[in-house]
């Protein structure tokens, strides 16, 4: 095992934990919710195919919005509710957490073969031009 894999293990355990202390707090709890469940689900799904791989940043530095809005929202009322608890509750998690969101973001992923506008023609917009006339 790489420490990235590490890393991105220790991401997924870290989003459960939130959201497992979120939905104890404001829904059924213990076994979590149906949609906490699902946003679980959808959250080790978008982990598992983040652009960055290896080199994942934590996701809040994250410059690719890989969420759904409609998941985004839910995932943000989570960590705004359990990011300051996780020092109490998982302080080790909270810890590593800190210390993965102090690393540099990698630069964005190039997308492949995207087309280059091609450069401006100066003849073709006189060529337009005289047609009009
Ligand atoms: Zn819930």
């Amino acid at each position: 095992m790489t420490d990235s894999t590490r890393n991105n293990d220790n991401e997924r355990a870290t989003v459960h934990a939130m959201v497992e202390l979120f939905c104890k707090a404001h829904h059924s709890g213990d076994p979590l919710c149906a949609a906490c469940t699902e946003l679980i689900a959808y959250a080790d799904a978008r982990l598992a195919a983040c652009a960055f791989g290896v080199e994942k940043p934590v996701c809040q530095k994250c410059p690719v919005h890989c969420y759904r809005p409609a998941m985004r929202e839910r995932m943000k009322e989570i960590m705004r509710y359990s990011g300051p608890r996780m020092i109490l509750h998982h302080p080790v998690m909270a810890v590593r957490h800190q210390l993965h969101a102090q690393r540099p973001v990698p630069e964005r992923k190039p997308r492949p073969a995207a087309p280059q506008p091609a450069p401006e023609n100066p003849a073709r917009g006189e060529n337009f031009q005289s047609l009009e006339k």
